[in-house]
């Protein structure tokens, strides 16, 4: 867990899971809380009770793994989803 959440998060996560023992995926005991909204993102919503949610270590790693999966397979496109790069066939048709 990076530094910056420092102890309010701490002291909030464990509150979380007391209140929510199991994961919200597969109801295994809880290890993790997860935030909702990405905290890079949302950063206001860090200690927001709403945007937390208990998962499993097991559940939350593949949440994260898939978070990456879609960073890194959005990334070659723009916003409207088509590629940016301009040797890109759609592109080359384009000219
Ligand atoms: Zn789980």
């Amino acid at each position: 867990m990076p530094a910056h959440y420092g102890k309010r998060w701490f002291d909030l996560r464990r509150k979380f899971i007391t209140y929510n023992p199991t994961c919200e995926r597969c109801g295994k005991p809880a290890t993790d809380v997860d935030h909702i909204k990405d905290v890079k993102h949302h950063p206001e919503l860090m200690l927001s009770w709403g945007n937390l949610r208990s998962m499993c270590h097991s559940c939350h790693s593949k949440r994260t793994s898939n978070d990456q999966i879609h960073i890194d397979k959005t990334s070659p496109c723009d916003v409207n989803g088509y590629p940016t790069d301009p040797e890109h066939p759609w592109n080359v048709l384009k000219k």
